[in-house]
């Protein structure tokens, strides 16, 4: 989401006549987008202004804005502890920046603005036309969260749950689609809680699949509990709906779960990972999981190695517990540091093998993949096939935008290889 609002960043600024520079030491203004949800995060801005400062010795100060969730978190602070900041921005408030930066050329008087303005801000991104269409797009519909999790900034930093308007989506999405997007990933922090009108995620789901002209829909990050029986069926019904869903789980045992207050527990997970299955039999997960949350035992662990195992997820996205200033479980007494690494280490290397044994399935199979750029080197091609794996695919013709049928030859911990499937005369896909 900080992908998309940093795009929607530049486009506001364009009014001022300010334009995204690829050389960081020629910058007037500089905008920190930042993120919060664990402390190595939030580290990450101190030592970034550290570094502006530095570029910057002796040189023309750049204007200098934190914005998103460190700043919404940490506004007057940052003011306090670091002069050479000149506002502090939250993530619902981002559409006021052209007017900020109008006033730090003027007056130079320090801003912070933290205010919840959602609706507002949606109002006037719907006015400022998008320039950072890709090949695959991101588009917000929903931000915030209700659920509270005992561990999560996120209800405090990017404010309650908030729909955007039906109708607005559409148009946005038709607007990118216009464009030369060809994919389009719908985000929100809890993207399958979206309600408009009575209007939800489902529903969006089967209009964009009836647009001609885009090729697959992906929406991320789901809360289990919010995946309903309209969306599940929706994964059968509409083919351009790829057969991927990330799906945080955080932890194989239900006592922990209950302790996050996650609101599900293992049991109900498994079944709508089961309806899933039902709905469209090739679709597979991948998850988020916090390691040695406060009171997680061995054994509480252990079930979620062997979850791991049963799901087989293609992609573990795994943290250490991290302490977050202002959460419930910040009162907590926390897992001693080194239980903590050692089972952050078995969690990596079961799920890295997990992740090598599926990729080592995929060798010489067809997959289908959509190019998105060209890379450096020549002929090759970066794309991703329908489980978003990252793929590199050898043409000597120019195939950004389509979606090729190609054979997978070799792999690395991140990325696929592939060539063109030369039993497919165009290899250019439906
Ligand atoms: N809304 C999504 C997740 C958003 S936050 C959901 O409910 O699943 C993204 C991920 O960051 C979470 O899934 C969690 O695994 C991780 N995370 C959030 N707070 C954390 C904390 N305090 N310590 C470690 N990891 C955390
Ligand atoms: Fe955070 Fe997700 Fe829980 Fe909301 S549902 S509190 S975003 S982890």
């Amino acid at each position: 989401m900080n992908v998309y609002d940093s795009n929607r960043i530049i486009d506001l600024v364009k009014s001022l006549g300010y334009s995204e520079t690829k050389n960081h030491l020629e910058s007037q203004c500089y905008i920190l987008n930042t993120c919060h949800i664990r402390e190595k995060a939030s580290e990450k801005v101190y030592h970034e202004i550290g570094r502006v400062k530095k570029d910057f010795r002796g040189k023309n100060k750049p204007i200098l804005i934190i914005s998103g969730c460190v700043a919404q978190a940490e506004g007057e602070i940052i003011l306090k502890k670091e002069n050479y900041v000149d506002a502090v921005i939250g993530p619902q408030s981002y559409h006021k920046i052209p007017q900020i930066i109008k006033d730090i050329e003027t007056t130079k008087i320090k801003r912070e603005l933290t205010e919840f303005d959602t609706i507002e801000k949606f109002d006037i991104l719907k006015k400022v036309s998008s320039t950072n269409t890709k090949i695959s797009s991101y588009l917000t519909i929903q931000e915030g969260c209700d659920k509270f999790c005992k561990f999560c900034v996120v209800p405090y930093t990017r404010g309650p749950e908030y729909s955007r308007p039906f109708k607005e989506i559409l148009d946005e999405a038709k607007n990118l689609i216009s464009k030369g997007a060809k994919e389009i990933i719908l985000l929100g922090q809890n993207v399958n809680a979206y309600n408009n009108e009575k209007k939800k995620l489902s529903n969006l789901i089967y209009e964009l699949n009836d647009l001609k002209s885009l090729k697959r829909i992906r929406y991320t990050t789901s809360h289990p509990k919010d995946m309903t029986d309209d969306l599940i069926r929706a994964h059968g019904d509409c083919s351009k709906l790829m057969p991927i869903l990330h799906l945080p789980v955080q932890s194989g045992s239900s006592k922990i779960l209950e302790a996050m207050n996650r609101k599900h527990n293992i049991e109900q997970y498994l079944d709508v990972i089961n309806k899933l299955k039902d709905a469209r039999a090739d679709i597979k997960f991948s998850s988020d999981f916090i390691i040695a949350y406060p009171g997680e035992t061995q054994k509480d662990f252990e079930m979620t190695l062997k979850l791991v195992k049963d799901i087989k997820y293609i992609n573990s996205y795994s943290f250490l517990y991290s302490k977050r200033p202002g959460t419930p479980s910040a009162e907590l007494e926390e897992v001693k540091t080194k239980t903590a690494k050692e089972r952050l280490i078995i969690f990596q290397n079961l799920s890295e093998e997990i992740k090598k044994e599926y990729k080592k399935n995929l060798l010489n199979k067809k997959s289908k993949v959509l190019i998105e750029n060209k890379s450096k080197v020549k002929n090759k091609f970066f794309g991703r096939d329908e489980y978003a794996n990252s793929v590199i695919v050898e043409s000597s013709e120019n195939m950004v935008g389509n979606i090729v049928d190609v054979i997978i030859t070799n792999f690395n911990q991140n990325t696929l290889f592939a060539k063109l499937d030369s039993s497919k005369i165009n290899n250019v896909a439906a």
